[in-house]
Order: structure tokens, then C-alpha cells, then sequence
């Protein structure tokens, strides 16, 4: 028994180490992935429900790691948010998206996801502005795409910020609805233009009547407040109906169109027949 507990406590260590080691190489890494270009954003369709064409895209973020290829963001945001390199390469995501979004023929919005640690950098409301402006791109078009859990840290400083930037024109809209603390207090205390109801309360819409109980809650919260809803995740044409039948305003997800290349939208973009 004594030597296993040994042998069990090496074998930890020795894992703990190549973990430790590991997230080292990638803080490391992550400080030359935009000078070397290693970075680029994919754009996933967001539509009307009602209408079902496209009204806008959300860009996301793609790392293809010189030695390790492609590393999910789930993986690479949370160290870039804790080494501070979040600080650039949410600057980068910024100026490309809108820059992306200013040559499309069609006027969708570009909903760019942004960091707790951006939104509390005292250069976070001039950059994009700077960016609006070197870009071209009507600030209406621009829709920031922000987390409660990037809220709650400093709510004053969080809301003396978004104040700021809406003051630009831009929209904000609150991300991952439901998976984090104190929604409906955010909700009233913050200037929000839309909710993004989270992925996992869709994907059990059919099967579950509690996630559609809460589903329904949050379309018709959105009603009260006059938010608009979008809800992500969606995979099936199952939940496309339910969503449709209870009247929420837009979908993303899978089923819709799966994060790609912009030349893969071009038919969108430039307001061409369907290929
Ligand atoms: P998010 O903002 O909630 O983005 C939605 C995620 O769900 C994306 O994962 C997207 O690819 C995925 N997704 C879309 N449709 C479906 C679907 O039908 N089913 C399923 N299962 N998943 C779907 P992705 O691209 O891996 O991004 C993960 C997270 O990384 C994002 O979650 C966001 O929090 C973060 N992220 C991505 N790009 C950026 C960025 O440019 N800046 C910042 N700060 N965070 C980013
Ligand atoms: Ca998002
Ligand atoms: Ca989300
Ligand atoms: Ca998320």
C-alpha cells in the first residue's frame, strides 16, 4: 500500500510539472502570436428568427500555435487574460474585425467579444475609438459582446466604462445570459442593447422543460426590458422551431452557419444570390 501512494504521488508530480510547464510555453508563445501573424478570426452568422436572413456576424478568435497547431480560445484567453498579453491581442481582434466589417456592401453589425481585463484598461475606450475612426466603420455596426463575470469585479468602474463607450455609438450586448451571478440586477444597472442567452440552455430546450421554462423567461425579460434576445448554440431544427414559436429574435449557432472564413460569406457580405 506504502509503495503505491509513492508511486500515485510521483506520477502526480510529474504530471503537475508537465502542466506547469506547459502553460509557461504557452504564456511564452502567446507574447509573439500577433507580431508573427499566428492569429485570425473566423465570423459566425447571426439571424432574424422572423426573417431568417443574416443581420450580423461574431467574430472569434483562432491561435494556430507554430509547433502545437490550432488551440481552442477556451484555453489560450484565460492565460492571455492573466499575462496581460489580452491587452494587444484584444486590440488586434478589435482593429481586424472592423476593419473586416467597414468593406462588407451590407450594413451587419460585427459583434466583437471583449475581456474584463480590456474593459478596466484606462486605453480601452480610446482605442475604439481610434479604431472606429481609422476604420471607418459606423459605430452602430460595432456590438461588444461582454460577460457578467467581466462586470462584477468593479461594477462602477465596469459601468463608468461602457457608459463611455456607448457614448461612441457602439452597442453592447450581454453574453453567456444565465451562467452567471446576479443577471437581473446587471441587467437594470447596465446600458446593454441585447441579451445572448447561453448555449446550454438551448441545447436541452426539446428534452428538458426546465431549460425551456428558463428560455421562455429570458424572451419574455427581454420583452419587458426592450432587449432584444439572441440565442446561441442552436444545432437543431427542433430548438430553430421552439425558438421561433416562442418568438426570439435571433439564433446563432451550428445550424445557421458554423464559425468559417469570411470569404466563406461572401454571398452575405456583399448582398449576392445565394451560390
Ligand atoms: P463565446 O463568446 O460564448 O462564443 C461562442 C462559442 O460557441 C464559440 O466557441 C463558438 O465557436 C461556439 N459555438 C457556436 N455555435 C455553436 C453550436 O451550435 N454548438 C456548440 N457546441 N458551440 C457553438 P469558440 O470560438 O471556441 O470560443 C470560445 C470562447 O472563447 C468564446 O465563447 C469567448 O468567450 C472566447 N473568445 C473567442 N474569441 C474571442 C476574442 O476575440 N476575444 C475574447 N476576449 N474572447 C474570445
Ligand atoms: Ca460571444
Ligand atoms: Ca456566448
Ligand atoms: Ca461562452
Amino acid at each position: 500500500a506504502k509503495g503505491d501512494g509513492r508511486a500515485t504521488y510521483r506520477f502526480y508530480e510529474t504530471g503537475m510539472g508537465d502542466a506547469v510547464r506547459d502553460r509557461r510555453m504557452l504564456e511564452h508563445d502567446l507574447r509573439h502570436a500577433v507580431a508573427d501573424e499566428q492569429l485570425m478570426l473566423v465570423y459566425q452568422p447571426q439571424e432574424g428568427v422572423q426573417h431568417g436572413s443574416v443581420v450580423g456576424f461574431e467574430a472569434l478568435l483562432r491561435w494556430t500555435h507554430p509547433t502545437r497547431g490550432a488551440i481552442s480560445p477556451a484555453i489560450f484567453i484565460p492565460i492571455a487574460e492573466e499575462t496581460g498579453a489580452i491587452l494587444e491581442i484584444g486590440t488586434w481582434v478589435m482593429r481586424t474585425a472592423c476593419a473586416e466589417a467597414a468593406t462588407w456592401k451590407q450594413p451587419l453589425t460585427i459583434a466583437v467579444n471583449v475581456s474584463a481585463v480590456q474593459i478596466y484598461h484606462d486605453d480601452f475606450v480610446p482605442m475604439v475609438h481610434q479604431i472606429l475612426l481609422e476604420t471607418g466603420l459606423p459605430p452602430a455596426r460595432l456590438e461588444l459582446e461582454i460577460t457578467e463575470t467581466a462586470l462584477i469585479r468593479d461594477l462602477n468602474r465596469a459601468l463608468t466604462a461602457l457608459r463611455r463607450v456607448k457614448a461612441l455609438g457602439v452597442r453592447i450586448a450581454m453574453d453567456d445570459f444565465g451562467t452567471g451571478y446576479s443577471s437581473l440586477s446587471n441587467l437594470r444597472a447596465f446600458p446593454f442593447d441585447k441579451i445572448k442567452i447561453d448555449g446550454s440552455f438551448i441545447k436541452s430546450v426539446n428534452s428538458n422543460g426546465q431549460a425551456a421554462t428558463i428560455v421562455r423567461a429570458v424572451v419574455g425579460l427581454g420583452r419587458g426590458l426592450g432587449l432584444p434576445v439572441l440565442a446561441e448554440g442552436v444545432e437543431t431544427e427542433a430548438e430553430l422551431q421552439f425558438l421561433h414559436d416562442e418568438k426570439c429574435d435571433e439564433v446563432q449557432g451550428y445550424l445557421l452557419g458554423r464559425p468559417a472564413p469570411i470569404e466563406n460569406f461572401t454571398h452575405v457580405t456583399e448582398g449576392l444570390p445565394l451560390p
